[in-house]
């Protein structure tokens, strides 16, 4: 899932408070499950966010909430195009993807972001999540043992460790786990060690995003004779 975090009531006070009516959207995908811009989380942001307004002297702005299942496709925005043109500004709690799905769909509306977009990642324990793959386009999991050292390595190391871990934590950060200590021990485990003895090749950057923003083409998918979207 993308993992997101909310910003703090201040910061978004502040970006919407020279509106008269702003509509904060959540949305019902990632975000929910990592409870930070899901239906509960946009009626608690919506609460505090008038709270705030009115202590800093614009308890005129109106503040109302909407959640829509999800925001980073067009289709699931329709139910929201009438409501939206009562407003003057928006406020998404979508992740980054959402939040400019937004702004394109409503072109004359300024769209603010509620949450910060952090990463693919896992729920880990309750309340915890954690990183686990940084979407480079050209995935290699299948060379180290399930494991990503190019998320979860601090030195994006691909031929090994880096000699500083200690009791199979990361030397940059004694409260991550060394990744290639996990690589180690899975491929161990599997009795794949000795796949590791070959020199593993430099990551081709140009399939991530270094190249630009990326495109996913499936043409199979695409309508007959309209071709792939622009
Ligand atoms: S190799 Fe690339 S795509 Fe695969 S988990 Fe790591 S960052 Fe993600
Ligand atoms: S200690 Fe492990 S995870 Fe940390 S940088 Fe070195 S090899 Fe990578």
């Amino acid at each position: 899932m993308i993992v997101a975090d909310r910003k703090k009531v201040p910061e978004i006070r502040d970006m919407i408070k020279k509106h008269k009516r702003v509509l904060l959207v959540g949305c019902g995908t990632c975000v929910t499950v990592c409870l930070a811009g899901g239906e509960r989380e946009t009626g608690i942001l919506g609460s505090a966010l008038r709270m705030a307004l009115k202590l800093d002297g614009h308890g005129g702005v109106v503040v109302d909430e909407c959640t829509i299942e999800r925001q980073c496709e067009d289709a699931f925005i329709d139910p929201l195009a009438l409501r939206a043109e009562g407003y003057d500004a928006i406020c998404s709690l979508g992740c980054g993807a959402g939040v400019q799905a937004l702004a394109e769909r409503f072109p004359n509306i300024p769209v603010y972001p509620g949450l910060n977009t952090q990463f693919i990642g896992i729920l880990e324990s309750q309340g915890v999540w954690t990183e686990k793959c940084a979407g480079c386009g050209s995935c290699r999991l299948g060379q180290f043992a399930g494991i990503c050292p190019i998320t979860r390595c601090a030195k994006r190391l691909l031929n090994g460790p880096c000699g500083g871990s200690r009791d199979g934590k990361c030397e940059v950060n004694e409260n991550l786990e060394c990744a290639w200590q996990l690589i180690y021990d899975r491929a161990k485990a599997l009795g794949i060690l000795d796949t590791f003895e070959e020199l593993a090749a430099p990551q081709d950057w140009s399939a991530s995003l270094d190249g630009g923003p990326r495109k996913v083409v499936r043409e199979d998918q695409c309508i007959a004779g309209l071709g792939p979207k622009a």
